[in-house]
C-alpha cells in the first residue's frame, strides 16, 4: 500500500519538492498541498482545506525554509491532531535510488518530538578543538589565541546530553571550532552526538584543508551518521577546493561551500567602546554555543574571557550560564535571546581576509575608538 502524503507549502519550495518526488511514485501517493494562504490547486494537486485535512491521515511533510514559519504550520498541524509531522530541510540524496523512508531519515527533521512546552532550539555550535590552522584574522570564535590543546571529550558530550533534555528538538547542530578535523576523536564525537541527538540536523563546519588527509573511517562515519560538510572556502581553501570536493564526493558525504571570492571581505567584530563610531552589527545568525558546562546565546560571548584574559581588557561577559543550572524549553529561549552588554561592542568593521602574524595582536579582532 502507497503512503499518503501531503506536501504543507503550494509555494516554490513546494514545488520543487513536488517535482523531486515524482520519482518515489511507485511506494507514495502525494494527495495534495497544504497552504496558510492559498486555496484551489497547486501543479495540478488540490490545495486541502483544514476540514479535509483533518480527516485526511497522512504524513504531512512541510516545505517552507523559514524556521518561525515552520514553527507556526507546526502549532496548527498539531492542534489538528496530525502526528507524522516531517521538515524538510535539504536535497541530499538522488530519489531515484532510494527509497521514501531514507528520504525522511537523510533529508526531513521528524518534528514528533517538538512537544510544544519544550520548545524548538534550531541552531546550536559546540567546539570539539578550540584552535585552528588558519589563523583568521577577525576570528569571531577568537581561535588564533587560543592553546593546541583538545577539550575533555566526555565533558563535551556530557554538555550536549544536558541541552538536549532541556529542549525538545535541537534542529541543527554544528560541529565546529577552531578546526574540527584537528580533533583525531571526530568519529566518536559523532557517533556519540548522533545518539543523543537522532533527529538533527548536523554539520561539521571547517575550512575544507584536513579534509584530503582525513582518515577514510572518518568519512565512513559521517556518512553513516548522516553528518554533512560545510566548507568556508577561504584563500587557502580555494587552492585545493576541487581535492576537498573530490574527497567528499567520492565518500558520499552531502557538503555545501561558502564559495571563496577574490575580494573576500572579513570583520574586526569587536570594539573596546560600547558606542563606537563603527555601526553595530551581530554575526552570530542566533547560533547558541555550548561549552564545559556553559551556554551562552554567541560563540563572541561565550569565548570573552579568552580574549580579556590575553589583551589584558575588560569586555561584558554577562550572559554566559551555566547549563545545568539554567531553565528548560521556551524559558531558555527567551533567556538566550536577551540582548547582552557585549553586544553593544559587535561592530560592522570590514577589511580583506588575512592571516594573524606570528605575534596575535588585539586589532586583529578588535578597534579601540
Ligand atoms: S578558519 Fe574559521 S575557525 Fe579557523 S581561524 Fe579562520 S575563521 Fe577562525
Ligand atoms: S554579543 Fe550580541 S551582537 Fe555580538 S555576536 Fe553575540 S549576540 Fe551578536
Amino acid at each position: 500500500m502507497s503512503k499518503k502524503i501531503i506536501l504543507y507549502g503550494a509555494g516554490t519550495e513546494g514545488e520543487k519538492l513536488l517535482r523531486r518526488m515524482e520519482v518515489l511514485q511507485d511506494t507514495i501517493e502525494i494527495i495534495g498541498f497544504a497552504d496558510s494562504f492559498k486555496t484551489g490547486h497547486c501543479c495540478g494537486y488540490p490545495i486541502l482545506s483544514w476540514e479535509r485535512m483533518e480527516t485526511t491521515e497522512a504524513d504531512i511533510i512541510i516545505t517552507v525554509k523559514d524556521q518561525m514559519v515552520m514553527e507556526e504550520i507546526y502549532d496548527r498541524l498539531v492542534r489538528l491532531k496530525k502526528e507524522n509531522i516531517y521538515w524538510h530541510y535539504d536535497d541530499r540524496v538522488s530519489l531515484h535510488t532510494v527509497t521514501y523512508d531514507v528520504f525522511l531519515l537523510k533529508e526531513c527533521i521528524c518534528l514528533k518530538n517538538c512537544v510544544s512546552e519544550k520548545g524548538i532550539l534550531s541552531r546550536v555550535e559546540m567546539h570539539i578543538c578550540d584552535y585552528c590552522n588558519l589563523n583568521c584574522s577577525g576570528c569571531t570564535h577568537f581561535s588564533p589565541i587560543f592553546e593546541r590543546r583538545l577539550p575533555d571529550r566526555e565533558k563535551r558530550i556530557a554538555d550536549v546530553q544536558k541541552l538536549s533534555e532541556k529542549v525538545g528538538v535541537i534542529l541543527r547542530f554544528f560541529i565546529m571550532g577552531g578546526e574540527p578535523f584537528l580533533n583525531p576523536d571526530m568519529a566518536q564525537y559523532i557517533e556519540d552526538i548522533r545518539r543523543i541527538l537522532p533527529d538533527t540536523d548536523l554539520w561539521v563546519v571547517t575550512n575544507g584543508l584536513p579534509i584530503p588527509g582525513i582518515k577514510e573511517d572518518v568519512l565512513t562515519c559521517m556518512r553513516q551518521n548522516n553528518v554533512a560538510v560545510s566548507i568556508s572556502e577561504y584563500e587557502p581553501t580555494h587552492y585545493v577546493i576541487d581535492k576537498i570536493k573530490a574527497r567528499l564526493e567520492n565518500a558520499g558525504i552531502h557538503y555545501n561551500i561558502r564559495p571563496y571570492d577574490i575580494k573576500q571581505k572579513f570583520i574586526r567584530p569587536l570594539s573596546l567602546s560600547d558606542n563606537s563610531k563603527y555601526n553595530q552589527r551581530c554575526i552570530s545568525e542566533g547560533c547558541i554555543n555550548i561549552c564545559d558546562g556553559k551556554i551562552a546565546r554567541c560563540p563572541t560571548l561565550m569565548y570573552i574571557d579568552r580574549f580579556n584574559e590575553i589583551f589584558g581588557t575588560a569586555l561584558p561577559n554577562d550572559g554566559i550560564y551555566e547549563l545545568a543550572d539554567c531553565p528548560s524549553g521556551e524559558k531558555l529561549m527567551t533567556l538566550l535571546q536577551k540582548e547582552v552588554p557585549l553586544c553593544s561592542h559587535c561592530v560592522e568593521n570590514e577589511t580583506e581576509w588575512s592571516r594573524c602574524g606570528s605575534k596575535v595582536k588585539l586589532s586583529d579582532f578588535a578597534v579601540v575608538d
